[in-house]
């Protein structure tokens, strides 16, 4: 096998799950089904390469590897009490079925990992909203109530023994809470370009983890692609590939996009396919150590729902295209 000059992604799937219709967040609040409900109607009846697959609820010892037992049992306990949903800051909000799309944003993470390690190139996209990347281990915050790609990584370590683990994260704001969760742990990677300034405020480059394991690139606001995208290839892929991670999960926001109500960075729709072909390219090379080219997406941000849904399938696109 020589998988480095055979890549191609052949094992792909796309993981949902209709619980993710529910609105849980009070109308006009941006963090909505219909974002859920634009990227299913763009891709459904399309994509046939990539096999469908429904979110299950990650368990509790899933998100006890990075979330506190008091948080979660506040969690349970604010979720049982009342038959509305609960404003946990002013962003935020915890109901039934708020609370169960988190639990199967956070499972259908984990069965993203499961879905790639299947064979050694694959990828899967879990679509599930809310996103995951601002939620710490023990507090909820920024839309997020579980912190998807942390759990998926601590997923990836336990259950499928991999030792090294990077999240690739390009959405506007900064995923504090992977960061939070990945801060002392030098067998796990954070990268990321954000807007800054910009909530949650945190993203500094000088914040650096233990031993470098934190990257990260703030970015003007009214930044353009072609800095983004420079930003990654020249500074925060190289970073990733010194790294040499048995696994990559993208923490996939997409309200960098110029069109998106949230954020001031000006990517367009075909700069998320670029930045996806980088990513490719950077774990290609990565294969020559790893003998593996495992991609995990995980949906994050994007409020723009034309936006959101042109830039997944310029996403999908790519990653089912590659090849070398
Ligand atoms: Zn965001």
């Amino acid at each position: 096998m020589n998988l480095a000059k055979n890549l191609r992604m052949k094992n792909l799937s796309i993981i949902s799950h209709k619980i993710a219709l529910y609105q849980d967040t009070p109308r006009g609040h941006p963090e909505c089904p219909e974002r859920y409900e634009a990227i299913k109607n763009r891709i459904d009846g399309d994509y046939k390469n990539w096999i469908r697959v429904q979110a299950p609820c990650a368990t509790r010892k899933q998100l006890l590897r990075v979330h506190t037992e008091a948080f979660l049992n506040y969690i349970d306990e604010i979720v049982s009490g009342s038959s509305k949903p609960i404003g946990l800051d002013p962003d935020t909000w915890a109901g039934k079925s708020g609370v169960e799309a988190a639990l199967r944003g956070a499972g259908g993470a984990c069965l993203a990992v499961d879905q790639v390690m299947k064979t050694e190139e694959g990828a899967s996209f879990s679509a599930m909203r809310p996103p995951g990347h601002h939620a710490e281990p023990d507090k909820a915050m920024g839309f997020c109530v579980y912190s998807s790609a942390a759990v998926a990584a601590r997923h990836a370590q336990k259950n499928w023994g991999l030792e090294r683990v990077a999240v690739l994260d390009f959405d506007v704001h900064h995923g504090n809470g992977t960061q939070a969760c990945f801060w002392d742990d030098p067998s796990l990677f954070y990268a990321s370009s954000h807007q800054m300034p910009l909530f949650p405020g945190t993203g500094e480059m000088s914040e650096t983890g233990v031993g470098n394991n934190i990257v990260n690139l703030p970015l003007p606001p009214g930044a353009i692609g072609k800095d983004i995208l420079e930003g990654w290839k020249n500074y925060l892929l190289p970073s990733v590939l010194d790294f040499k991670p048995n696994l990559v999960i993208i923490s996939a926001g997409f309200d960098a996009h110029k069109d998106d109500p949230l954020g001031g960075l000006k990517m367009t729709t075909e700069d998320f396919g670029t930045l996806t072909k980088l990513i490719l390219e950077m774990a290609h090379k990565n294969a020559d150590f790893t003998r593996s080219c495992r991609i995990v997406s995980i949906l994050e941000g994007g409020y723009n729902l034309t936006a959101l849904a042109d830039s997944v399938a310029c996403h999908l696109d790519t990653l089912e295209s590659f090849k070398v």
